[in-house]
């Protein structure tokens, strides 16, 4: 049995398709290019004609199989093939007197690094499409040819070093029964996309590429990570079951699709999704999401490469996931950039703790003019559905009243423009500073609602920055004292007659859910493929009963001690 990271779920048995890439050996010319510089631009503009031309024809075959929106990942690898900023480069290190594969290579290397080099998953996604795309022209270089997986016909479980964005995205899911990767970790592309097509696969599988053989039967288990190969028949069998289990599991939930999200005492709670882009709104559909609790638009401003997005290019965004949540209330971000989160065309000044300086809210206060365009965006698809918007990093009940007052003054310019506005846009904030979780009772009397951002309130809470791994023990979701600002919250919204959702992990963490719903939270949004296991707890449920537990757990000493508690309810 082999060890890797578990991604998604479910079990695959098939056979194996050994995923063979050529290997790429670049020589060093030492300028004896120089006199053949023709020959090198020649190779070079062939070999990025030829690249473009291959992608454009996976898009083609991989349309009758992908839905548009999956399809895009094409379209950003032919804007990368065709960036002047890129090519240039390349060519102009050929005038230089490198190889062609030469000068490819060590342009996509400083590209690859400096976008790997980033905290943000986005980014560091970004890397992998480059890596895909100078893959692909590195071999067009040398005459190498990339297998097609869009030419699989018969079921089976691919095994591949790694797999790129254009191989999962090339993936016949017919065909494909799920893959298992060498390398890669948990937020790594492919493990990404596993969880996107509802694939199992298993990422970082350390030997597996030396071991299993074209044609090898293969068990993977994506929930433990375990991969096995060519099995006797008593695991075979064993896993055949299992696999029967976590189907019918599967299927069980979609009983639950258009269900109400009630307790077995009659109350209800709304359970909506998190997006980061319109794309999202097919598995917000697909998982019978009640509307989206948290639409973070900063990645429409980190897919843009050289300006903000024009007024006109985030109305567009805004109004078509308000048309497709049908009625639906949809919950907006206001921009939160900075932290970790940057951007190609602004620069931000360097600040010792970029994750409690210039950031969200502070910024846009800052810079109206950035923050209008987006307002202004907002307000103008609104007519499109149900829309709420809130602010993110609202430390002060000034910062909040400055941001829904300008919110307000944008509407009225609006109106005497002739733009038509709806009368019933929520406007509400973000919990997710410690102070304004404590002081919620009074920042009620202004906001419509409050959506709690455990991600940061537990890492401001706790001093403990989200992003290092030798703290990571301090996230504590279930600490008494997080459930204790948690509740703070909760009540002070409804003391003012309020609603309160919650938009971190934690809202989606089936450990937490009990505690949340006797806490009285309003609404619970996350990952889309959270909702419908989420439903299931909340449907077993008993509120009254999980309000005594919320009482016991605000009264515990440690986390291991609510855990308890809770493990116990979910047992039962
Ligand atoms: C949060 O902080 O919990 C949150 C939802 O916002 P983000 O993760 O985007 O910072
Ligand atoms: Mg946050």
């Amino acid at each position: 049995m082999l060890k890797g990271i578990a991604t998604s779920s479910g079990i695959a048995i098939g056979k194996v398709y050994k995923l063979e890439q050529p290997k790429i050996i670049i020589k060093e010319y030492h300028d004896e290019k120089k006199e053949n510089l023709e020959n090198e631009l020649a190779r070079f503009k062939n070999a990025m004609a030829k690249t473009i031309k291959d992608i454009e024809q996976i898009k083609e075959r991989a349309s009758k199989t992908l839905a548009p929106e999956e399809l895009a990942i094409f379209d950003a690898h032919l804007m990368m093939a065709q960036d002047p900023e890129f090519t240039d480069q390349i060519e102009n290190m050929i005038k230089e007197g490198k190889g062609a594969d030469e000068a490819a290579k060590a342009v996509s290397d400083t590209m690859i690094g400096m976008f790997e080099s980033m905290e943000d998953a986005y980014f560091k996604e970004r890397a992998a499409d480059i890596k895909d795309v100078s893959y692909r022209l590195l071999c067009n270089i040398l005459g190498l040819t990339i297998p097609d997986l869009t030419t699989i016909d018969e079921e089976v479980v691919i095994v591949a070093e790694e797999m790129t964005p254009s191989d999962t995205a090339q993936l016949n899911k017919k065909y494909a029964l799920g893959f298992v990767t060498e390398i890669g970790g948990k937020t790594s592309h492919a493990a990404i996309m596993a969880v996107a097509l509802g694939l199992p696969a298993v990422v970082g599988c350390t030997g597996i590429m030396a071991e299993a053989k074209h044609g090898d039967t293969i068990i993977l288990d994506a929930k433990e990570g375990t991969v096995i190969l060519n099995p006797d028949e008593a695991t075979l069998a064993e896993y055949k079951e299992k696999r029967e289990k976590y189907l019918e599991e599967k299927a069980a939930l979609q009983v639950l699709l258009d269900k109400p999200s009630i307790t077995v005492d009659g109350h209800q709670v709304e359970l909506v999704a998190n997006i980061g882009s319109p794309k999202d709104m097919d598995n917000v559909v697909a998982n019978g999401a009640e509307g989206v609790g948290l639409y973070r638009t900063e990645f429409l401003y980190m897919e843009s490469t050289d300006d903000f997005p024009s007024e006109d290019a985030q109305f567009e965004a805004y109004k078509v996931v308000l048309e497709r949540a049908e009625g639906k209330r949809v919950v907006v971000r206001t921009l939160d950039i900075g932290g970790d989160k940057k951007l190609p065309y602004f620069e931000f000044e360097p600040e010792m703790n970029p994750f409690l300086g210039y950031r969200a809210i502070r910024l846009c206060l800052d810079r109206k003019d950035i923050f209008k365009t987006q307002v202004r965006a907002l307000l103008r698809a609104s007519t499109y559905g149900k829309l709420a918007i809130m602010f993110p990093m609202i430390a002060t009940i000034d910062e909040f009243r400055a941001a829904k007052d300008f919110v307000l003054e944008t509407k009225e310019e609006l109106k005497a423009e002739g733009v038509e506005v709806s009368d019933q846009i929520e406007i509400g904030m973000m919990v997710e500073i410690p102070a304004s979780a404590v002081l919620a009772d009074e920042f009620a009397k202004y906001a419509d609602f409050f959506s709690i951002g455990t991600n940061d309130l537990i890492q401001y809470s706790m001093a403990a920055d989200r992003m290092s791994e030798k703290v990571a023990y301090l996230y504590q979701p279930l600490n008494p004292s997080i459930l204790r600002l948690v509740k703070m919250t909760i009540d002070g919204a409804h003391s003012q007659g309020r609603w309160c959702g919650m938009c971190g992990e934690m809202g989606g963490d089936p450990m937490a859910a009990p505690v949340l719903l006797g806490l009285g939270l309003d609404e619970f949004s996350m990952s889309a493929s959270r909702i419908l296991p989420t439903r299931k707890i909340i449907t077993s449920l008993n509120k009254k009963e999980m309000e005594e537990l919320a009482n016991k757990a605000l009264k515990c000493h440690t986390e291991s001690e609510v855990m308890t508690l809770v493990k116990e309810v979910l047992k039962a």
